[in-house]
Parts: C-alpha cells; structure tokens; sequence
C-alpha cells in the first residue's frame, strides 16, 4: 500500500534502527526519548489481522516478539514488558515490545497515554546505554531460533 508507513522498505531516521530482516517480518528498534528499548516487529506485506496469516506464519511472527522480549528483559532490566499489538493507526501488523518502568514518563498508564511523571536525566541516560546492547543481542538471539 502507497500510503503506509510500515509497507515502505526504507526506515526513517527518526524512526529507528533496522535490527534485523527476513523474508516475513524486520525487528527495529525504536527511537522513542521516553521509551529507550522499545523495539517492534513488523510484517513485511501489507496485512492488517493476525488471524489472516496462516497458523505457521503466526508462529513465526509470535516467536520473535517472544525472542525480543526475553532480550529486552535481559537487557534492559524492566519492571514489566507491555506487547500491543492496536494497528488502529496504520493497519497493517506490528508488535510493540516496550520496556516499562515505574518511573517512566506513562506509567502505569499505556505508552500512548498522556505523561504521567519525568524520568530523571541520567536514568534515561543509563537506559538509552543499555538499549545499545539490543541490536546485537536480538540478532544473536534470532540467530539461535532459526
Ligand atoms: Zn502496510
């Protein structure tokens, strides 16, 4: 589709980092201030229910948010992992897997919410470190799954 973000092949820079692509689906990182280590897995054509892909592609796509979430746990230490899956925006299937913490900018509220709190500086700092960590850990990681 011409007109969707997520059907474009090019990430844009303020987006985030492709972390890795295969046939089906691309893992990226996403460049949120707030949210360092928020990453998304996204299906490669342009599909909007997971209930239209077949039960093996949904096993695919389950397992590497699966996968990228046991990463961004290791990593980034968070009080909890939030999976979405909403698409209400751009229709067309993609994971969020968001590291949260008590103290993040939305908490306890979902990502999309209105700010509840400011993170201290050099929290956000260490965290935006540690999400430094993923592109490399989440490859090794679907490396071993495939
Ligand atoms: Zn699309």
């Amino acid at each position: 589709m011409a007109n969707c973000v997520l059907c474009k092949d090019d990430l844009r820079p303020e987006e985030g980092e492709l972390i890795w692509r295969g046939d089906d689906c691309r893992v990226i990182l996403v460049n949120d201030p707030d949210l360092p280590g928020f990453c998304r897995v996204i299906w490669n054509r342009h599909i909007a229910e997971m209930s239209n892909l077949t039960y093996g592609e949904r096993e695919h796509v389950m397992s590497l948010v699966f996968v990228v979430e046991e990463v961004v746990r290791h990593v980034m230490h968070p009080d909890k992992v939030n999976l979405a899956a909403l698409g209400n925006m751009v229709p067309h299937i993609h994971w969020h897997i968001i590291p949260r913490y008590q103290d993040d900018a939305f908490f306890p509220a979902s990502a999309w919410s209105a700010r509840t709190q400011e993170t201290s500086k050099s929290t956000l700092e260490s965290r935006r470190a540690l999400s430094k960590q993923l592109p490399l850990a989440i490859k090794e990681a679907i490396s071993q799954l495939y």
